[in-house]
């Protein structure tokens, strides 16, 4: 057991020194104990019992190594460790949060099933997923499915697909809020017979108009045995649809519209995706919310500064009457989805209407959407730690994502010759060639391609349009050749030697060994045109890059009545 600072062995103490050095080189010469005390809690589990001391401890080694100038810094680490001085600090690193220990942050990603994903519940999944990481804590996956006319296990199932497979997030816990009915309906009871809470038998429209005015209807006055009884009535299927609401008695004269007596129940007959009939009486957002986070054991919440202030002081409010616990609410800013539309209304009239294919429409930023386009997972990690927590409004736009995703796959995309709108062209001369060429120029471990040439080739139309007469071009990777009273002449083989005086260089295909290809483009363009037999190679939903075209995803492979196939191809970006 290690009680005071005097008791931690002399290992962990050079290590804390270590850490304290590195941060304090990161940091402009000042380490930061609770930084450093991260490091080794992260390295050392066992020590986590005695977090305070160890706390303690860095702190102390901190004060000394800040003492140091930064050039000493450096050269004591060099001189220890200097794999550590190596490490740069990661910019992209999401910033602290408030209130948050190690092993302690448990955060929440909560969507309703109701829609599908898009990219800015990816961001704001992913910022919650990244901290309860960053703080070894835990993220619980959380299914609002308590409005039985919005949720579907078809929303289900696409939130499993998009979000968790492809994100590839791994929360700690997944939930369905509908599962814990009983407990909202105990919890209603409470508040009833606190109090709190009274059956309401105003219209809607009443219940509005007095809301605006900021005045209270007769129900408020109801004795809690009246409240009781009607509540189990509404329970027990007693009245019709909206002919009773449960309300919160908040403060009719509140400047903040919200508290002045919100619905927190209301009754629904529709039977609920999950449960079918067992409920008919359903919790409002805000309850459901306040409850789940106490039920969830959430600390901290990240969100978007959309939703407002108003509904956090009716939340904190539900907290206290039921004596939860309140978590450290950071908001964000709002992130603007722009050139695409995100609302699931407007999507579903462009279906309808015919103007877009789908919900995976390549136009659309649905994560279905980018997903068979080829927008990498790693994309939005990186897009999710760029944005961090900043309180200003983000523009998101295509050009965004491309750019982004564009560094990652041109490290891994395998290139492939398409040629669209293909002639076939002779070179006199030209000698038979078996070439091998990586399938990544950087990259052996890409595998191969392999081409057998003779002196036809394919080429694309609009490049042998602009051949001029006496000059020298090349076909990548193959020869060179000049044309000459209009006919192409084979020069050489060597690209060194004609280095300089090429005129371009262009992409060709051997006249046997092709293969049918499509290109399937935002713009609902479908490009059709042959692609190197490499092709085969490939892998359904890979992202190679066409040379001279750009990146695009293999989706689909389809033969014709002749068992010729067309390898179908969907455009990911330039
Ligand atoms: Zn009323």
């Amino acid at each position: 057991m290690t009680e005071t600072t005097e008791h931690i062995s002399k290992e962990v103490n050079e290590e804390i020194r270590r850490f304290a050095l590195q941060n304090a080189i990161l940091h402009n010469g000042k380490a930061n104990p609770k930084a450093v005390l991260g490091k080794i809690l992260g390295k050392h589990k066992e020590l986590r019992s005695n977090v305070k001391v160890l706390l303690e401890k860095c702190s102390i080694i901190c004060s000394e190594v800040n003492k140091l100038s930064e050039d000493e810094q450096r050269n004591e680490l060099k001189e220890k460790s200097p794999e550590l001085l190596e490490k740069k600090k990661n910019k992209k690193d999401l910033p602290e949060l408030p209130n948050a220990e190690i092993g302690k942050v448990i955060t929440r990603i909560p969507p309703e099933p109701s829609k599908y994903a898009h990219i800015g519940h990816a961001l704001s999944f992913l910022i919650n997923y990244l901290y309860a990481k960053k703080y070894e804590g835990k993220c619980v996956f959380r299914f609002e499915d308590t409005n039985p006319e919005k949720s579907k296990q078809e929303f289900v199932d696409a939130m499993r697909e998009d979000v968790l497979s492809y994100l590839d997030i791994k929360p700690d816990m997944i939930k369905f809020v509908s599962d814990d009915m009983n407990k909202f309906y105990e919890l209603a009871e409470k508040l009833i017979k606190e109090g709190y809470a009274y059956v309401c038998s105003c219209s809607r429209e009443k219940i509005h108009d007095l809301r605006s005015k900021g005045e209270a209807c007769e129900c408020r006055s109801k004795s809690v045995d009246e409240n009781l009884k009607e509540w189990k009535d509404m329970l027990n299927r007693k009245f019709k649809e909206g002919e009773r609401t449960l309300r919160l008695k908040g403060n009719m004269k509140s400047k903040n519209y919200v508290m002045r007596d919100p619905i927190i129940f209301r009754i629904s007959y529709k039977p609920h995706y999950r449960h079918g009939e067992k409920y008919c009486v359903y919790p409002l957002y805000d309850f459901e919310n306040a409850v789940e986070e106490e039920l969830c054991g959430v600390t901290h919440i990240l969100r978007s500064a959309e939703f407002g202030s108003m509904r956090i002081e009716l939340q904190n409010y539900i907290k206290e009457l039921l004596g939860f616990r309140k978590q450290t609410v950071i908001q964000y800013g709002r992130f603007n989805i722009v050139g695409a539309t995100t609302q699931g209304r407007e999507i579903r009239e462009m279906i309808e209407k015919g103007e877009v294919i789908g919900w995976d429409d390549p136009k659309l930023v649905t994560l279905k959407a980018l997903r068979r386009r080829g927008i990498q997972k790693e994309t939005y990690y990186k897009l999710a730690r760029i944005i961090g927590l900043s309180p200003n409004p983000t523009n998101i736009d295509w050009n965004i994502i491309a750019s982004i995703n564009r560094k990652i796959v041109d490290k891994k995309a395998r290139r492939l010759f398409f040629i669209k709108e293909p002639v076939k062209i002779k070179i006199i001369g030209a000698p038979k060639q078996n070439i091998k060429i990586r399938f990544h120029p950087d990259n052996e471990k890409l595998g191969f391609r392999n081409f057998k040439t003779s002196d036809e080739f394919f080429i694309e139309k609009r490049d042998l349009e602009m051949l001029e007469e006496g000059k020298l071009y090349r076909l990548m990777d193959c020869l060179n050749f000049r044309k000459e009273n209009n006919k192409l002449i084979f020069e050489s083989i060597e690209y060194e030697r004609a280095k300089g005086k090429l005129n371009k260089i262009i992409h060709w295909l051997p006249c046997e060994e092709v293969e049918k290809a499509t290109v399937f483009t935002p713009e609902h363009e479908l490009i059709k045109g042959i692609v190197e037999k490499n092709v085969e190679k490939i892998k359904l939903n890979e992202v190679v890059q066409f040379e001279r075209f750009g990146f695009v995803k293999l989706d689909n492979i389809k033969s014709d009545e002749n068992n010729e196939k067309t390898y179908n191809f969907w455009f990911t970006h330039k």
